[in-house]
């Protein structure tokens, strides 16, 4: 499995691309404002993307797909591609997509129509068990967030877990659950910091009193949806960046 960091910002950065990431380059997880910027500085054909995976309905994770969309929809008809999407995300996902497409270009714009026809809408929640990267079984875990919000983990047939997303969420119980797993790379929100009045967001101080205890050396962090980057003093705790590739 390939999985190739595109940004690692959260919703307020320093300047940061937006958090989002692709595997093997089929999956894309999450579409953030700057999302075609980020896939064209990655070298990402767009093309090559089949499945899309949208972690919550919050606008640093979904406000890039109209552009996204509309490249699709142009891109098909210059050069006869077919481009469809599997488009998976928390209840309400597929209302929200056509709201923020007609928003962004008027609903008399044809691409609205490729959307509807190219794109396929699946809701899931704790329960969904959908088909993200071939050859891996994907469980969707629930995180503690503002908002309808799913972490995912992957796991080759049977074996334990290679690689787990933590979308934004505190600290909570499906997550702690998650880790007794200890899978071998987990991506994870970090825009929390230690003084934070009320913990939104996790921070470096949740993985080195809650997440690596149970872990131990078997897992590797790497942090993302970060306010600015960090260093890490902690071996097995890395900063994310733009253009790691991770391979497991
Ligand atoms: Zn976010
Ligand atoms: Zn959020």
């Amino acid at each position: 499995m390939n999985i190739k960091i595109l940004g690692n910002g959260g919703a307020i950065n320093d300047g940061l691309p937006y958090n989002s990431f692709v595997i093997n380059e089929t999956l894309l997880c999450e579409t953030p404002p700057d999302i075609m910027l980020s896939l064209h500085r990655n070298s990402i054909d767009l093309a090559s993307i089949h499945t899309i995976y949208i972690s919550h309905l919050h606008g640093d994770h979904l406000f890039g797909l109209p552009f996204l969309i509309l490249s699709a929809f142009f891109s098909n008809d210059e050069t006869g591609t077919e481009f469809s999407f599997e488009i998976i995300g928390p209840k309400g996902l597929e209302k929200m997509c056509e709201n923020l497409v007609v928003s962004a270009f008027t609903s008399n714009h044809p691409c609205i129509k490729w959307m509807k026809e190219f794109c396929t809408f699946l809701e899931i929640n704790e329960t969904s068990k959908p088909k993200l990267v071939n050859g891996f079984e994907t469980t969707i875990f629930k995180l503690d967030h503002l908002i309808d919000t799913y972490g995912l983990f992957l796991a080759r047939e049977g074996n334990s877990i290679d690689f787990a997303y933590v979308a934004d969420t505190r600290w909570c119980e499906s997550l702690h659950r998650m880790l007794t797993h200890k899978p071998q790379v987990v991506l994870i929100d970090l825009n929390g910091t230690d003084s934070d009045p009320v913990p939104v967001h996790l921070s470096i101080k949740d993985l080195q009193e809650k997440a690596i205890p149970i872990t131990g050396e078997k897992t590797t962090y790497f942090g993302t949806h970060l306010k600015k980057e960090f260093h890490s003093t902690i071996s097995c705790v890395r900063c994310a960046k733009p253009g790691d590739e991770i391979n497991l």
